[in-house]
C-alpha cells in the first residue's frame, strides 16, 4: 500500500513527439519545461525533482536555423555548439561569440538559446547578443502564436512574459543590411568558465558612404535584465565607421543600467567597465 502511495506520488515525466502534442500537454496541467537541462539541473542539486516535466527535446519543429522571407528563424531547440558550427553571415558574429562563452563545450552541446532566454538570469551571455540582434520571440500555444520583442520577453531577473501554457518555439532575428555585423565582449574574474561581470554585444549597419545607418547596443549583468542603450545608438548614426566611433560613448549614456556590488565587483567597477567594453566593442566593429 505504501509502495502504492508512492507510486501515484511520482511526478510526471512526458516526452511527446509532436509540438501539438507538446502545447495540449502545457494546456492540461502545470508542467515544467525541460529543454538541455543545463539550468533546471543545477537548480534542482540534492532534492528529488517534484514537478511535472515536459521534455521537449524530440520536438523537431524547434528544431534548426533557417532564412525566410522575414528574416531569420532560430529554432527554441538550437544549441550553443549548433549555432556555433552553422555557416551565417557576419551579422551573427556577436552571437557566436557570445555561444563560445556558455560554459564548456559540454554545456554548449546540450543548453539552448530559448533554454538560456527563459532562465533569465541577469548573466545569461545570450540575452545582450539577441537583444543586440533586435530580436523577437515566437511562444506557441493551443491559442496560436505570437512574437513578443526580447526586450519585452525578459522582465526580470528569472522572470519571462512566457506563459504556464506557453512554449518558446523560436527566436527570429528581423532582416539587416547585407553589411551589417556584430561583436560579443564578456568580461569575467578569469578568461573562460566564467559567469560574466559585464558583457557587450554591439551591432553596426553603415551605408554605402560609409557612415553609420544603424547601431545596436546592449549590456548584460550590470541591471535585472540586459539593457539597450538607445541614446547612444542615435548619437552613432551618421558617423563614420572609423576607429573614432569609440570615443562616442561616455559615461552618462550607462545610466539607464542599474550595477549592483557583489563577489564578482563593485557597481563602480561595473560601470567603468562597461563603458571600456563598449568603446571596445566599437573599435573592433570599426576594424572589421
Ligand atoms: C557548467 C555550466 C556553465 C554555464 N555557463 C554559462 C555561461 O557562461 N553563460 C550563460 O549564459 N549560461 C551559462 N550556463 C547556463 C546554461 O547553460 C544556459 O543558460 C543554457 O542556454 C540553458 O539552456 P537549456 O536548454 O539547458 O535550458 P534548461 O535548463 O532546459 O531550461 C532553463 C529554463 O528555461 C525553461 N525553458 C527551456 N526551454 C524552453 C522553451 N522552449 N520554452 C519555454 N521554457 C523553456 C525551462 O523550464 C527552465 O526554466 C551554464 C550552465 C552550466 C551547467
Amino acid at each position: 500500500m505504501q509502495h502504492e502511495e508512492h507510486a501515484l506520488s511520482q511526478p510526471l515525466y512526458l516526452q511527446p513527439a509532436s509540438l501539438e502534442e507538446a502545447l495540449a500537454a502545457l494546456a492540461a496541467r502545470r508542467l515544467t519545461v525541460l529543454a538541455g537541462g543545463t539550468d533546471f539541473y543545477p537548480a534542482r542539486v540534492g532534492r528529488p525533482i517534484a514537478e511535472d516535466i515536459l521534455d521537449i527535446t524530440r520536438l523537431a519543429a524547434l528544431r534548426g536555423i533557417a532564412q525566410e522571407a522575414d528574416g531569420w528563424r532560430l529554432g527554441a531547440l538550437t544549441t550553443w555548439s549548433e549555432l556555433v558550427a552553422q555557416p551565417l553571415p557576419p551579422l551573427f558574429d556577436g552571437l557566436k561569440r557570445a555561444a563560445r562563452e556558455v560554459g564548456g563545450v559540454q554545456t554548449q552541446n546540450a543548453g539552448t538559446l530559448a533554454g538560456n532566454l527563459c532562465n533569465a538570469s541577469p548573466a545569461a551571455d545570450g540575452i545582450p547578443a539577441l537583444l543586440a540582434l533586435s530580436t523577437q520571440v515566437e511562444l506557441a500555444s493551443v491559442r496560436g502564436v505570437r512574437c513578443v520583442p526580447l526586450a519585452q520577453f525578459v522582465l526580470g531577473s528569472r522572470a519571462t512574459a512566457c506563459g504556464r501554457d506557453e512554449l518558446v518555439s523560436a527566436i527570429r532575428v528581423p532582416p539587416h543590411a547585407a553589411d551589417a555585423r556584430s561583436t560579443f565582449l564578456k568580461l569575467g574574474a578569469r578568461r573562460y568558465l566564467v559567469i560574466s561581470v559585464v558583457m557587450v554585444a554591439a551591432t553596426l549597419e553603415t551605408g554605402h558612404d560609409g557612415r553609420v545607418t544603424r547601431a545596436a547596443l546592449a549590456i548584460g549583468a550590470c541591471s535585472p535584465v540586459a539593457q539597450r542603450l538607445p541614446a547612444l545608438e542615435q548619437r552613432l548614426v551618421g558617423q563614420p565607421r572609423s576607429a573614432a566611433l569609440a570615443q562616442v560613448p561616455q559615461g552618462n549614456d550607462l545610466d539607464v543600467l542599474a550595477p549592483i556590488s557583489d563577489v564578482r565587483g563593485t557597481a563602480a567597477y561595473r560601470r567603468d567597465a562597461g563603458l571600456t567594453l563598449v568603446r571596445r566593442a566599437l573599435a573592433a566593429l570599426a576594424d572589421d
